[in-house]
């Protein structure tokens, strides 16, 4: 019998569906049905302090309206008499102290989870209920009639918290079986008998309402393990934006200077020369190679090359504008894409770049570094397909740049003839 008893009050306080059974955090308590750990059972109170109060609200109107509603039989049975004014003064006194509580969980629903409230208005209306015993013993019989429920409504009626409904339940319990035998002179061993049998209601009051809490509690178990899964996974999925972000910008750009690497230059490459190709607009590409630029790591060493390469990409950055592209296609040389600009104005912005270079110094240990470049220049024709032939042409351009001298912006004619720029060579550019 007692195992059965323990296996049934530990019915689903401890289930092996439940993700959190095992986490001390989300245990309940075996008599009370509370969570053991007392920040839990303060947020779950949190969590349902409206939906408890509610019910407590609608409890308490309907314990004030049955009370209002005894008034007119009591009336039509005692008329104005002592009596009748002493049962009312009861009925106006315990519904002062509902209305009491009904403010104090207006302004505070938290009041509604404590069960203090609640446990003292049925202290109250205990002594009430024992009143009309010694008022008006001739319904008494009726009163006994009601003990039961009254028993059961004080579990699944009235919201309170577990213990503190059972602690109320056992002394109502008592005092009423020790009032029925005190007005009947029973001997104590038939007031024992009423005790055991208004221990029914009571066991099934609590069993009923532990149900209820544990099924509360696992719910808000159940909707916290759902937000945290929630949270958990919005947490991964941003991890995941910021990774492939990373990977993104580790595949396109160059890692030392920060500008295009090549792959990604041949990508926007393409992009450009389908945008020229629809709009009709024309699109020039520079190459730049720097001038014995293996001096520089020869004399200084690697890390001095690396300074260079950085300071040439911040140059070209502050040069160009934003709609031009600039890669590194790899060691000392890199290429501009400038679209919407014809060969002429695509070499002057090239040369004037030139100049900057040429005055750059680039401050290396108590080095002053500084260095020229060579740059080719060419002009994208309508027809050609991909962006290699034009890549050859400012490289044979680029070339023989280095050929006549370095430190000079080379022009690719579209007749294939290759010229130094001059600012007045229009003409012959375009
Ligand atoms: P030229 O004027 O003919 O272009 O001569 P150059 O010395 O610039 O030409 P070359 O292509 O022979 O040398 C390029 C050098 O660039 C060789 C290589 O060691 C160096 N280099 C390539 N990549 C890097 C890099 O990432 N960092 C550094 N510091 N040097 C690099
Ligand atoms: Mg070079
Ligand atoms: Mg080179």
């Amino acid at each position: 019998m007692r195992d059965d008893l323990t296996t049934m009050l530990s019915l689903s306080v401890q289930t092996d569906m439940d993700p959190h059974a095992t986490d001390p955090q989300w245990r309940l308590a075996r008599w009370s049905a509370e969570f053991r750990d007392t920040r839990t059972e303060t947020r779950y109170r949190q969590h349902a302090k409206h939906f408890v109060a509610r019910q407590l609200v609608v409890s308490l109107c309907t314990w004030l309206a049955l009370m209002t509603v005894f008034v007119v039989p009591d009336f039509v049975s005692m008329g104005w008499s002592p009596r009748f004014l002493g049962m009312l003064a009861v009925r106006v006194a315990v519904g002062l102290c509902v209305l009491a509580l009904l403010r104090a969980v207006w302004r505070d629903p938290m009041v509604a989870t404590r069960g203090l409230g609640a446990t003292g208005l049925l202290g109250v209306g205990l002594a009430g209920y024992l009143a009309v015993f010694l008022l008006r013993p001739e319904i008494a019989i009726w009163t006994y009639a009601l003990t039961p429920l009254i028993l059961i409504m004080l579990f699944v009626f009235m919201p309170n918290r577990l213990l503190y409904a059972l602690g109320m339940a056992v002394a109502a319990a008592i005092t009423i079986s020790a009032m029925v035998g005190y007005s009947h002179g029973w001997r104590p061993r038939e007031q024992l008998i009423l005790l055991l049998v208004l221990t029914l209601p009571i066991f099934t009051g609590y069993i009923t309402a532990r149900r209820m809490q544990i099924l509360q509690r696992r719910q808000y178990t159940q909707i916290m393990a759902t937000r945290r899964a929630n949270a958990m996974l919005q947490q991964e999925a941003a991890q995941r934006a910021v990774l492939e972000e990373t990977l993104r910008i580790q595949a396109s750009v160059d890692p030392l200077t920060g500008l295009n690497n090549r792959r990604e230059y041949e990508k926007l490459f393409q992009h450009e020369m389908a945008r020229a190709r629809r709009e009709r607009t024309p699109l020039s590409l520079a190459m730049v190679d720097l001038d014995h630029f293996k001096h520089i790591n020869d004399e200084h060493g690697h890390a001095a090359g690396d300074a260079v390469l950085k300071a040439v990409a911040q140059l070209l950055r502050e040069q160009l504008r934003s709609a031009d592209i600039t890669g590194r296609l790899g060691g000392e040389e890199f290429a501009v894409l400038m679209p919407n600009t014809s060969l002429h104005a695509c070499a002057a912005v090239m040369q004037r770049v030139l100049q900057t270079l040429q005055t750059l110094r680039i401050p290396f240990g108590e080095h002053s570094l500084h260095l020229t470049a060579t740059v080719g220049v060419a002009q994208w024709h309508g027809g050609e397909e991909n962006p290699d032939a034009l890549m050859q042409r400012a490289d044979a351009a680029l070339y023989s740049g280095k050929k006549a001298g370095r430190g000079r912006v080379m022009t690719a004619l579209a007749t294939g003839e290759v010229l130094a720029f001059s600012p007045s060579s229009q003409a012959q550019a375009t």
